[in-house]
């Protein structure tokens, strides 16, 4: 029986090259979005779009009620959808920082409640947070971005032993640098301080995420952490203006 998974953030970067890697695997692929418009190439290859705002329940709601009613099951959730607020931590207004949790922790939970009842009534499932290294090593100047993606590991690592025994995994990926519309703009803010290496192919990081499919553990799995931990205490503490 071929697979259903729900791809988050599909519009672009990761999300957009996992929604491909998955398809190409054979996977029943939803893709969800707001720009909408911005996943025609993911039309054009036979996968189905919707639009989908994570902080919005109705939407979250409305999306995996289709993916129910059209395919009665919902293998994989990848909770991909984020972005990160750059910028020293007095200098964020609240609002914004509250923003930035809502898309990258209550967006993922809001998801996850979401296909919960249908993976409890499978007995499997397979829950993929898209964290980053950054929510296992800090670095300045992003410190709300840090904050949620820590709170998304935690979630996770809560959730892996709350759900293991019903048959759901629940994995984590921290990617390092991926060449993606959001890094590009965070490589402009950090520039000056940021020690990551060269950016990956957003193809590489489908391609953890694939194995991460395949893969059956009920072990933390961290696919990759591409830190330069060396170059990271070799960073000077700039503040940023
Ligand atoms: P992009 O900016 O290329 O993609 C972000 C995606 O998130 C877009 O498709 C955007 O779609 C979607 N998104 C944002 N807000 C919402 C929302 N409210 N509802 C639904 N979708 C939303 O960034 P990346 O591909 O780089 O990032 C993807 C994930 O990978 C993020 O969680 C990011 O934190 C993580 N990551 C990225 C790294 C990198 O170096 N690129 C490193 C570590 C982690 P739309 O605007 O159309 O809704």
């Amino acid at each position: 029986m071929r697979k259903v998974a729900l791809v988050t953030g599909a519009s672009s970067g990761i999300g957009n090259a996992i929604a491909r890697s998955l398809h190409r695997n054979g996977v029943i692929v939803y893709a969800g979005a707001r720009r909408v418009n911005r996943m025609n190439d993911l039309d054009d290859l036979g996968i189905t779009t919707l639009a989908l705002d994570v902080t919005d329940p109705i939407s979250v709601e409305n999306v995996v009620d289709r993916i129910v009613s059209e395919t009665g099951r919902v293998d994989i959730l990848v909770n991909n959808a984020g972005y990160g607020l750059m910028g020293a931590l007095e200098d964020v207004p609240m609002d914004q920082a509250r923003d930035q949790f809502d898309v990258n922790l209550f967006g993922a939970a809001r998801l996850i409640q979401s296909v919960l009842p249908m993976m409890r009534q499978q007995h499997s499932g397979r829950i993929i947070n898209i964290t980053s290294v950054d929510g296992k090593v800090a670095q300045p100047l992003a410190s709300w971005y840090v904050a949620s993606k820590f709170a998304l590991e935690g979630l996770s690592d809560a959730l892996r032993l709350e759900l293991k025994p019903l048959g759901i995994d629940t994995v984590v990926i921290e990617p390092g640098a991926i060449q993606s519309e959001w890094a590009d703009i965070a490589a402009n803010h950090l520039r000056e301080t940021s020690a990551q290496g060269p950016y990956q192919e957003t193809a590489d990081r489908a391609a953890a995420i694939l194995t991460a499919v395949k893969r059956f553990s009920s072990k933390p799995q961290v696919i990759a952490r591409l830190v330069d931990r060396a170059a990271l205490s070799r960073r000077p503490k700039t503040r940023y203006h």
